[in-house]
């Protein structure tokens, strides 16, 4: 018999700074999706990034969407604690060819790249792509950092065109099949250097984990999902329904990561906003 799967969906934020109203609407319509599914919602902590993600934030996150009045099981996902499970899916996909180690610096390809990605950045020229066994030993054998990327025209060619299910804000209307276009990155980093992982490898492998059946996130990280059904496929692993929400903005229409200071969820409260009139303000 079949059974329908309990529906589980997840907040997941970075710790590498506070988090500012855009978050909250986030977390809030997780939650909400959640709760019109009868399902679970969960938070997961995306801190592969030593450089950027500090445990002060993972605190304060913590402590500004229990004051939102969000609550979820323990315990918490931290990504920081499974680079070995990532480094094994990196393993697999280098020993079916699908990566290819590049020592290229930002500054070089931004020099010679031609063409930029949905999210603005130089795509990568494919400089390290052919580069021959040898070289790579020698590389590596003097110590130059490596980063994985994947070979996105041997992918594709293995999977064929590969689509995704968009289901929309009201119930109403009707899903949307889309297809991935994972070919309009180039080759990204699915192991960033000195690191098993990037974010692109960490939430797919997170996402089955925990047995994630809708991912709800910002209409800004709608393109990235082409990469995300990728490496689903690739390693075998179910892809979820997903769903992108509207942006908050502020005051000259620009995404609130640049205004985090004034828009902190901590320094609102500071100024007097209750968690009533944050749901309210963001439509709740
Ligand atoms: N960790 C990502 C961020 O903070 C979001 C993860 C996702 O929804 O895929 O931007």
């Amino acid at each position: 018999m079949n059974t329908v799967p309990e529906p589980i969906l997840r907040f997941a934020p970075s710790p590498n700074g506070l988090l500012h109203l855009g978050h909250a609407y986030s977390a809030l319509y997780t939650a909400d999706w959640a709760e019109k599914l009868n399902g679970r919602f969960l938070l997961r902590l995306e801190d592969t990034d030593p450089d950027r993600c500090r445990p002060e934030f993972i605190e304060a996150i913590i402590e500004d969407l229990h004051w939102l009045g969000l609550d979820w099981p323990e315990p918490v996902l931290q990504q920081s604690e499974r680079f070995d499970v990532y480094e094994k899916q990196k393993l697999t996909l280098i020993e079916h060819g699908l990566l290819y180690p590049c020592f290229c610096s930002r500054a070089q390809i931004a020099a010679i790249a031609v063409n930029t990605d949905p999210d603005g950045a130089p795509i990568y020229p494919g400089t390290c792509r052919h580069l021959t066994d040898t070289e790579i030993s020698h590389r590596i054998g003097k110590g130059e950092p490596v980063q994985w990327r994947l070979d996105t025209a041997e992918a594709t060619r293995r999977t064929g065109m590969l689509t995704y299910t968009v289901l929309q804000p009201t119930p109403l209307d009707r899903p949307q099949i889309r297809y991935a276009r994972p070919e309009r990155w180039g080759d990204p980093v699915i192991a960033r250097k000195g690191t098993a992982t990037s974010y692109h490898l960490s939430v797919v492998v997170d996402d089955a984990a925990q047995g994630i059946t809708h991912v709800t996130r910002g209409r800004d990280m709608e393109a990235a999902t082409d990469i995300h059904i990728l490496l689903q496929f690739l390693l075998g692993l179910p892809a979820p329904l997903y769903t992108f929400h509207k942006l908050i903005l502020d005051e000259d229409g620009k995404k609130l990561s640049k205004s985090r200071q004034s828009l902190a969820l901590r320094n609102m409260r500071e100024a007097g906003w209750t968690p009533e009139a944050i749901r309210t303000r963001l439509g709740f």
